[in-house]
């Protein structure tokens, strides 16, 4: 016998009885982004494989080790499942021409991918929901982000989720810094690991970022970008915290959230929770403006951030934010062969009138057909034979009351179980 197939480690099925929170938080997710006049955009899954390398960079954990790449046989083209959406959006948006005169408030989401060691909030084949705003230049852009993901938080009910912001200001802010930083780093040449090492000279700001605990000290005593900030980049991050003031959200500036790539600048945030162990991170974002015009756009200011929907949804089960069970309105019984077909047509004429209604199929005692019914939640059974066939009525019993059974005409039933 062959062994039974399994899916591929770290991409799961979403199962029955966990779908109804997903599509809860869907339904909350697509109702959010309508009230903040955001448009959705469907881009592919699979991409060629320079579009990310060059949109999330040669130096970072995504390309160098956790893309899923292959050839294409049939043109020998190296392509790639997505790991991120951005890339592809801003791929999209400039191959469509839709920033010509029009800034765009966009978003995406669906399955990511990332060849990474699965564990508890992190996965192979993951999801995000992606925001992506490109042709505004000012803070305010980068506040109403902070702001419609604080809105969302309230809306799935979660809190204990906490916001951290720092700026990475502009190119020229980095390249002082990067200097200082590489000659503070060389001075530390013993402590550094081997990754630390093969990225000191070629994206030192990543070295910052690392999660080995023996780093941990040296990056906390390492020089701060706040210090090497010119004018424009404390404007821009100063206006932004007065937006957030202004608007109530609290907030937290931690110096060490970065990206290491040269069109990042100004505004970098993330929401952390303590209550998901170490993968606490359930959404980060920030400003790309150099991101268009590294792909060949006509420069454009942007930025965007992305949740982690398994993380959100963690949470929600953690802090019981779930939705109520859903059942259907009626289960349909019924018994002995002439009555099927006759089944059959009272299930369509609830249904037209608004009812969910499971009719029982593959036949069965009356004891088995009863126990289906009250198996599969409904609120009401309704029986039929061929003595409520002839008779032009049904049998009504409600499931989850003590009420007597009925015997009513079957327009009837709608206001029965309606109220
Ligand atoms: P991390 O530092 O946890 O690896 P990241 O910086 O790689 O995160 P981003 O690329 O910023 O993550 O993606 C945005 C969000 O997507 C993350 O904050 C997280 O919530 C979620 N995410 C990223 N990678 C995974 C994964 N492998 N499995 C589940 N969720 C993920
Ligand atoms: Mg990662």
């Amino acid at each position: 016998m062959s062994k039974t197939l399994q899916a591929i480690r770290g991409m799961n099925d979403i199962l029955p009885d966990a779908a109804p929170l997903w599509q809860h938080f869907e339904q909350i997710v697509r109702d959010w982004l309508r009230a903040y006049g955001y448009r959705e955009i469907r881009m592919p899954m699979v991409e060629q494989t320079g579009l990310f390398k060059r949109a999330i960079g040669e130096v970072t954990d995504i390309v160098e080790k956790e893309m899923y790449t292959w050839t294409d046989a049939l043109n020998n083209e190296s392509l790639t499942l997505r790991p991120e959406g951005t890339a592809s959006c801003v791929r999209a948006v400039l191959e469509h021409n839709l920033l010509f005169g029009n800034p765009q408030r966009l978003f995406y989401s669906g399955p990511m991918f990332r060849h990474e060691r699965p564990q508890k909030g992190r996965y192979r084949q993951f999801h995000q929901v992606g925001v992506e705003s490109l042709g505004y230049a000012g803070p305010d852009m980068d506040a109403e982000h902070i702001l419609m993901s604080a809105r969302l938080w309230k809306q799935l009910g979660l809190s204990g989720i906490e916001l951290q912001i720092n700026t990475l200001g502009t190119s020229e802010d980095r390249a002082r810094h990067r200097a200082r930083l590489i000659h503070y780093l060389e001075s530390q040449q013993g402590i550094l690991d081997e990754e630390a090492k093969r990225r000191l000279h070629t994206n030192p700001l990543r070295i910052l970022d690392s999660k080995n605990p023996a780093l941990q000290d040296l990056i906390a005593a390492a020089p701060k970008l706040l210090d090497d900030l010119d004018e424009v980049s404390l404007k821009h991050f100063e206006e932004l915290q007065v937006l957030l003031r202004a608007a109530g959200v609290s907030y937290s500036i931690n110096p060490r959230l970065v990206r290491g790539l040269d069109y990042y600048n100004f505004t970098v945030f993330e929401w952390v929770t303590d209550q998901l162990g170490s993968q606490g991170t359930v959404c980060a974002g920030g400003r790309y403006d150099g991101l268009v015009e590294q792909l060949g756009g006509k420069p454009a200011p942007a930025c965007g951030f992305a949740m982690g929907v398994e993380r959100l949804l963690a949470l929600m089960e953690a802090q019981g934010c779930v939705p109520v069970k859903e059942a259907p309105d009626i289960y349909l019984a019924h018994f002995g062969a002439q009555v099927q077909t006759y089944a059959l047509t009272v299930a369509e004429q609830l249904r037209d009138a608004g009812l969910q209604v499971v009719l029982h199929c593959g036949g069965g005692s009356f004891k088995s057909q009863m126990k289906k019914a009250d198996a599969s939640g409904a609120r009401f059974a309704v029986l039929i034979g061929e003595d409520e066939m002839n008779a032009d009525v049904v049998s009504l019993k409600a499931l989850r009351t003590q009420a007597e059974q009925v015997s009513v005409p079957l327009t009837q039933v709608v206001s029965l179980v309606r109220n």
